[in-house]
């Protein structure tokens, strides 16, 4: 199910990043130094009373060389397009100011609830400042402080008191969702018309949920897909549209409803940053992921053109060890036929289940072939190891002192899980817990 949105707007420096990141919590991230995905943080996930939502902090959407007050214009449309609660942050030190007023202005245009939060209210005295902010017309202030985490759950029950009721599934669980991401240019719309070429359409355009994606669901092979298509959606007109970070994060908006992403590159221009930063993020986000090298026709080749690439794309992207890659042309349609059975493979690998004694064999098989790590006399002990998770699959390891077990030795174990099952196109995760 698409989780609900919440945007912060804002001019700078109210606290915005402070809020998003107390909001959002820490995260352990495990690909944050190869792929910068975490340090920018424009978009994440949150949780509060148990409901889950997604966040985006627009001010971390640059807009380029435009004035500061079209940014934050622009980047208060951003917010009312793709949010269902909108968090206005002002802050209590500086007072209402002009920026504000035109932030307020643009957000009346809006239905979204808009909830109004008056930062760096630091201490109790100062909560009577907020009564200035009325005159918004936003309704009541919520006073915070970002840095001493004052007032958010406050405004956290607003917000999620002001999301859509829950909807119904959009798709039965068998349906494989995948969308297809990639820079502009590398050929996902022409991959989409080339697939829905090739596969018996169902249902075509689904205008999707509020958030307009277009879904085209399919089937081949006797199962179902739906393709979540992240190009065709042009919201014309819109300025921000063409800015690198906003395709960033209506990327990470796919990758969010997707079982499986296909992360596509262009077999004429390689790797580039920002391909790293999404593949990242999917990474994380624990999907399913298939590297399709796309205009496979358009480049010279010989034998050793394939292995030639393989090595560029395993360098690049080191912890997508476990992605297939697969080389086709929209153009021509060179084994785009075998793309459903790869989705659906993969798929498969991120809702194994192992049973429990065969993985402790293949544990034990392999503490047995290279020993725990020891640390001033005292050796890793590793009592027993369990599935706790599918998609992705994720285990839990109980041992005497989850601190000795280091990252290199969590990657052979995981690297023995890998070889005794087919965990092909999903990353896995294993957690270490201490036996009490
Ligand atoms: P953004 O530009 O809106 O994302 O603002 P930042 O989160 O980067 O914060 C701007 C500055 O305000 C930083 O120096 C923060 O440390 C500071 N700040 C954020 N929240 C608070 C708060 O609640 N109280 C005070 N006193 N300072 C804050
Ligand atoms: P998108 O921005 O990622 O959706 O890319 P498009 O699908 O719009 O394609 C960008 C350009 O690349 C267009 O001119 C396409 O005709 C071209 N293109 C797409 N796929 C292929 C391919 O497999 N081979 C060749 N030679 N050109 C392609």
């Amino acid at each position: 199910m698409a989780k609900p949105v919440i945007a912060i707007v804002g001019r700078p420096n109210v606290g915005k990043s402070t809020i998003f990141n107390r909001i959002v919590g820490e995260r352990i991230s495990i690909v944050e130094d190869v792929a910068g995905v975490t340090r920018d943080r424009i978009y994440s996930q949150g949780e509060w009373l148990g409901k889950e939502f997604s966040i985006i902090d627009t001010g971390g959407i640059d807009l380029g060389d435009e004035p500061f007050l079209e940014q934050i214009k622009q980047q208060a449309e951003i917010a009312m397009d793709e949010a269902d609660v909108i968090i206005f942050i002002a802050s209590g030190r500086e007072g209402v100011t002009s920026a504000d007023e035109n932030v307020a202005k643009i957000l009346y245009r809006t239905k979204k609830p808009v909830l109004l939060a008056v930062n760096k209210v630091d201490n109790p005295e100062m909560r009577s400042d907020v009564f200035d902010f009325y005159a918004l017309g936003l309704g009541e202030p919520y006073p915070i402080s970002g840095s001493h985490g004052l007032g958010l759950g406050d405004l956290l029950d607003a917000a999620i008191a002001h999301f859509p009721d829950e909807t119904e599934e959009e798709y039965d669980d068998q349906t494989i969702k995948f969308s297809l991401i990639g820079r502009p240019n590398v050929g996902k719309s022409s991959l989409v018309n080339a697939i829905i070429g090739e596969e018996r359409v169902i249902v075509s355009d689904i205008a999707g949920t509020t958030r307009d994606a277009i879904d085209t669901a399919f089937e081949a092979d006797g199962q179902e897909f739906v393709m979540i298509d992240t190009a065709g959606i042009r919201k014309r007109g819109k300025v921000y549209e063409s800015t690198e970070k906003y395709s960033v994060l209506r990327a990470m908006r796919a990758i969010e409803r997707s079982d499986v992403v296909l992360m596509v590159l262009n077999a004429e221009e390689g790797i580039r940053e920002q391909d790293k930063k999404v593949a990242g993020y999917a990474h994380e986000a624990g999907k399913g992921i298939i590297i399709v090298v796309n205009k496979w026709d358009a480049i010279e080749k010989n034998d050793k053109t394939m292995k030639k690439f393989e090595e560029d794309i395993r360098d690049n992207f080191q912890y997508l060890s476990y992605a297939p890659i697969i080389y086709v042309s929209a153009k021509t349609k060179q084994r785009l036929h075998t793309l459903p059975e790869v989705i659906e493979k993969v798929s498969q690998s991120q809702n194994l289940r192992i049973q429990s004694a065969v993985l402790n064999d293949v544990i034990m098989d392999a503490v047995a072939m290279n020993p725990t790590p020891t640390d001033k006399g005292k050796r890793l002990k590793i009592y027993y190891a369990t599935q706790v998770a599918v998609k992705p699959p994720t285990f839990v390891i109980f041992v005497n002192e989850p601190e000795m077990m280091h990252f290199s030795y969590q990657r052979f174990l995981e690297n023995r899980i890998r070889d005794a099952f087919t965990f092909e196109g999903t990353p896995i995760r294993i957690l270490t817990r201490q036996r009490k």
